[in-house]
């Protein structure tokens, strides 16, 4: 295959390559971001925001409940409406009842309001008159018209220096159903606010009432969405407009939205004592942290792996292509360059010698008897000679000769700038270090010798004719014994 195009065709199995394996890993990266998301999102809305949602509701019904059982019970109480209808008048009574049941409730308050005399009895006596126009006793007028039997409101108690109280207001009817006042307990919501503190500092989610018609009721100490204070309508915090755009009034269930930059899971639930909603809101910036920087670490793992792996491959490749190189331009016997190499090093040579002009010398090389030395030491012993010769051969060149392993037991040298008389001091050389040397084979010396052609260039010679005419030369080396050097019809020296 041309050089250029096994360049391309390597160049394009390693971009086909680094683009399977991108491909491959960067599918799976992110197949791999989007589930841990996608399951992180579902344990967020079906798990993580319900929990809350139940455990709050659980803490309010515990905080509640009693209450508000303890008011029905004392708006039917027989002692309180006797006491009332006999005309109010030993306000003592009425302060020991309600200090009883505050006391027996623990912490709770306990309230009495006469509708004849609007007057407000707590645990500790008379609190203070009622007065229609006084803003913070509305919410009397409000209970007095009110259909329900009872409400539950969160204001500030005047009677425990204004702190915010949730009141179960309950109606008291005499005994032919007429209105006569409205008692009922108060507990502080400080104990509510601790709880949404805690659980939005531990599980970075905001936790607030809604009443049914979309006004914030209780925050935690910090406010609500964006700080909004109790009394602030949905509507008017825009943060939330995503989200009121879907959902006007609040309804109970799993709600996603998006503010600003963070996308929001939201759990709505309805607290049917109070009427209220309970919103634990969680945005997913934080949440989704974790798969995001496992998502950025596995890109870069698989772009180290990916470009370690293709840079072993096209060093494999690189290395590959070179001993396939070298593999067929070398005897893989003896490591000296075979007829291949031979013919293009050669035709250089003589191009140079002829252009020069320089003198050049051919050697053809045999050696002698070889198939006997096979015969008798077998044909390992005949390779590790051919091998060993092709030391000694190099050892009596110069770099700048030309060698090959013409075949067989056959070499041929060609010996550049070098004249007839240096040539053949040369092939004398090779000769007599043969005869010298006893090749090794396991342990056992083998003796060889060689006989050598000489054929010196003239002008106009072609590399075939200049080997035949070392072959013709080696020829007669052969038939006058071996062992010898012979050159062809001595000439004189090319000009
Ligand atoms: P001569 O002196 O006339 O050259 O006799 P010879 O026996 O050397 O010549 P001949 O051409 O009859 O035999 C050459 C032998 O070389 C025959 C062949 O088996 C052996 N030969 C050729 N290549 C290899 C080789 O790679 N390894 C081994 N062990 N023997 C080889
Ligand atoms: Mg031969
Ligand atoms: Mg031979």
């Amino acid at each position: 295959m041309p050089l250029r195009s096994a360049m391309l065709s390597q160049r394009s199995l390693l971009l086909a390559l680094l683009l399977l394996l991108g491909c491959g890993f960067f599918a799976t990266s992110l197949i791999s971001y989007f589930s841990s998301r996608s399951s992180i999102r579902d344990h967020i809305i079906n798990t993580e925001l319900p929990l809350t949602s139940d455990n709050v509701y659980s803490e309010i019904q515990k905080d509640l409940i009693h209450p508000i059982v303890v008011s029905s019970m004392m708006a039917q109480d027989t002692f309180l409406r006797d006491w009332v209808l006999a005309g109010e008048h030993d306000s003592s009574l009425i302060t020991r009842y309600l200090g009883e049941v505050a006391r027996r409730q623990q912490a709770y308050t306990a309230f009495f309001v006469s509708d004849a005399s609007a007057t407000y009895y707590q645990a500790k006596g008379v609190l203070k008159q009622i007065n229609p126009q006084d803003q913070r006793d509305r919410w009397y007028l409000r209970v007095r018209d009110m259909q329900a039997p009872y409400e539950i409101n969160v204001d500030l108690d005047l009677a425990n220096q204004d702190a915010l109280t949730l009141f179960v207001n309950y109606k008291v009817f005499d005994y032919q159903q007429r209105f006569i006042g409205v008692t009922g307990t108060g507990l502080t919501v400080a104990s509510v606010v601790r709880l949404i503190d805690d659980y939005q500092k531990r599980y970075q989610r905001e936790v607030y009432f809604v009443d049914a018609q979309g006004r914030l009721v209780l925050t935690g100490s910090a406010g609500g969405p964006k700080g909004a204070h109790a009394g602030t309508a949905l509507k008017d915090i825009p943060a939330l407009a995503s989200l009121l755009a879907r959902m006007p009034t609040p309804v109970s269930g799993s709600h996603e939205y998006s503010s600003d930059t963070d996308n929001h899971f939201l759990n709505v639930r309805l607290i049917p004592e109070l009427n209220w909603y309970l919103f634990v809101d969680k945005h997913d910036a934080g949440a989704l942290d974790g798969p995001r920087q496992s998502l950025y670490l596995n890109l870069v793992i698989c772009a180290v792996i990916t470009l370690v792996v293709l840079s072993l491959l096209n060093a494999m490749i690189r290395r590959h292509q070179d001993s396939i190189q070298e593999l067929a331009t070398l005897d893989s016997l003896t490591g000296l360059p075979n007829r291949r190499a031979f013919d293009l090093l050669a035709a250089q040579a003589l191009q140079e010698a002829e252009r020069e002009p320089l003198p050049l010398v051919a050697l053809l090389i045999d050696l002698d008897h070889f198939k006997q030395l096979n015969d008798t030491h077998g044909h390992l012993a005949g390779d590790e000679v051919l091998r060993q010769f092709a030391r000694v051969l190099e050892g009596c060149l110069r770099q700048a000769d030309i060698i090959c392993r013409w075949g067989g037991e056959e070499f041929i040298v060609l010996l550049k700038e070098a004249n007839t008389a240096a040539a053949f001091a040369v092939a004398e050389k090779i000769r007599e270090r043969t005869e010298q040397l006893r090749f090794d084979f396991a342990g056992q010396p083998l003796q060889l010798t060689v006989s050598i052609g000489l054929s010196t260039r003239q002008r106009g010679d072609t590399l075939h004719s200049l080997i035949a005419l070392a072959d013709h030369a080696l020829y007669r080396a052969k038939q006058s014994g071996r062992n010898r050097v012979c050159s062809e019809i001595p000439r004189s020296d090319p000009p």
